[in-house]
């Protein structure tokens, strides 16, 4: 029996994209609605730099001619952002989509090696950076064959790059390109405007394809379980992630909310940020929150005025819960549960539901969204049963760029998207979840893709076969640990077991580094050659021991 969302249905304008609806629709559009000394906008809490919106769109609109006028940016083409959050960051992003191109964020973190994976896979054109990630990006815009013409600074100097403003400068003095629009006979539904990563239920990443229309819906629906209290909203997260993107870089404007936005994270500049604007409502990842509870240094701080914890992207164990309750009881409590895949949320706390009794579950099925409880032998669980959580809505995405195979595997004929999460549905409808069964290794909220890992361990001389899966971490929810079999010749010592840590830690983005190393003489596989990491994990849960 399919689960229907009790919400009412969300209106959903289809002839749009996220740039006309933001910033021109009459309806929606914060410029539309508000005089302009009540407008909210970008603001960066370190340097207090603001931007609103009428300057974000005035800045896009000029930063758009540039790149179309100047240095060709074409419809459909992909601008890569690679950058710790900036206010610039969404400038960039909407001046791009406002001429029709596509944004493709990545983790500022990244090595040489990732970027040029993150940029090859989505075929990106134009890259824009930061200072503290040029050397990253100029090598390997180099080796993704991009033109060095076409990397920018979002902001800062660098000798030979231009950045944001020079390009809004340039764009003042050209005519202006006007608006892209949806093309005849298409909705906004056809349209990719971004391409964010995930490995999904199995394999290497994927550069995911979201189209306007799926970011306008998930807005709309998250909107309408918004309480109005909400006029600042912390910018923490990541941008390049979809729980970023979508409630922090687009939310707040059909809200007309101010961002705060906090360049590089540290509990200190956050919790200063947090006094400094009385934020009521911190939406942030279960890692954070565990420090939230744990970390001594918040004990300097005064936050009775604080409303509200939002936590999503991973699971918060019931622990940190009772702890949180019992730390900062004036405050309630809200979860989002959803994947790249499903534009962030296919479940929410509503306003009704912020409640710690609740805080074990993942709130209601949004609007407009229908879920089904697939039980193991196939058939649909009813209430109380647990089984993979399936979804259909205008939030789930297109599937993946150039991957018709994993796109066919993770959305079915039906519209429904396999989560790979196992989950149960309540009297009241309120949705907990209970397990992951797909490979993701979440850390520190981000996903890991265990075969990333695999094929770079196993491209190393002394290994022979090796599984990557998750282990709990009390501070990162999950971390790595990769089960080894050496080449005959290796011992499985723990000299190897750091060379193989190292080697990881070297190749790879900090968050993706192997925690532990288990030895083994052979790795549990099906008759078709595939890992089987349940027989690996329910050994991991028994104790064996590691590096
Ligand atoms: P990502 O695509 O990086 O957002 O990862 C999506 C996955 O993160 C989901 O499929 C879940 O496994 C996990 N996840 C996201 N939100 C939650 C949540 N509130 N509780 C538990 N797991 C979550």
């Amino acid at each position: 029996m399919p689960f229907k969302s009790r919400a009412a249905d969300i209106f959903l304008p289809r002839d749009i994209t996220t740039y006309q609806w933001l910033f021109e629709h009459p309806t929606y559009s914060p410029l539309h609605r508000f005089p302009s000394n009540e407008l909210g906008g970008y603001h960066n809490a370190i340097t207090k730099e603001t931007l609103s919106w009428q300057q974000v769109k005035e800045a896009a609109t000029h930063l758009s001619t540039a790149l179309v006028r100047n240095y060709g940016l074409k419809p459909t083409e992909t601008v890569s952002l690679f950058s710790q959050n900036t206010i610039y960051y969404p400038v960039a992003m909407h001046a791009t989509l406002r001429v029709g191109g596509k944004v493709s964020g990545a983790s500022p973190a990244y090595n040489v090696e990732e970027m040029t994976y993150a940029l090859q896979k989505a075929d990106a054109k134009f890259l824009m950076t930061h200072p503290d990630s040029m050397g990253v990006a100029i090598e390997a815009a180099e080796k993704a064959g991009l033109k060095k013409e076409n990397v920018f600074m979002l902001e800062g100097e660098m000798k030979g790059y231009k950045n944001v403003k020079d390009l809004i400068e340039e764009g003042k003095k050209l005519q202006e390109v006007p608006v892209w629009t949806i093309p005849k006979g298409k909705t906004n539904g056809d349209v990719c405007g971004f391409l964010s990563f995930s490995s999904g239920t199995t394999g290497l990443p994927k550069a995911v394809m979201i189209s306007h229309q799926n970011v306008i819906a998930q807005c709309l629906q998250v909107q309408q379980i918004t309480p109005s209290d909400l006029t600042r909203i912390l910018a923490v997260l990541p941008s390049f992630h979809i729980t970023g993107l979508v409630h922090a870089l687009h939310l707040p404007v059909l809200l007309n909310a101010t961002v705060v936005m906090l360049p590089a994270f540290t509990m200190k500049a956050m919790l200063d940020t947090v006094v400094e604007y009385q934020l009521k409502e911190l939406l942030l990842v279960p890692p954070i929150l565990i420090r939230m509870v744990r970390d001594p240094i918040v004990d300097n701080y005064d936050l009775s005025f604080l409303r509200r914890f939002s936590s999503g992207a991973a699971p918060l164990s019931e622990e940190i819960i009772q702890l949180l309750k019992k730390k900062f009881p004036q405050t309630g409590f809200k979860q989002g549960y959803g994947m790249t895949e499903s534009c962030s949320c296919i479940t929410a706390h509503p306003p009704s539901h912020y409640d710690y009794k609740y805080a074990h579950s993942v709130g209601t099925i949004v609007s407009s969204t229908t879920v089904k409880i697939v039980k193991e032998d196939g058939t649909e669980g009813g209430i109380g049963e647990p089984g993979e959580i399936f979804a259909k809505g205008p939030q789930i995405v297109m599937g993946y760029l150039n991957n018709e195979q994993a796109t066919k595997d993770t959305f079915d004929a039906d519209g429904f998207l396999h989560t790979g999460d196992q989950g149960s549905i309540d009297e009241e409808g309120v949705i907990t979840i209970l397990d992951r069964i797909k490979e993701m290794i979440k850390v520190k909220g981000i996903g890991v893709a265990p075969a990333e890992l695999e094929d770079l361990l196993l491209g190393h001389e002394k290994v022979e076969d090796v599984a990557v899966l998750g282990i709990q971490d009390e501070w990162a929810g999950e971390v790595p640990k990769a089960y080894i079999v050496p080449q005959s010749g290796y011992e499985g010592n723990q000299a190897l077991g750091r060379e193989l840590i190292a080697y990881v830690r070297e190749k790879k983005v900090r968050y993706k580094a192997v925690k532990e190393i288990e030895f083994a003489t052979e790795i549990p596989k099906s008759a078709s050659g595939k890992i089987l990491r349940r027989v690996l994990r329910d050994q991991s849960r028994k104790g064996a021991t590691g590096v």
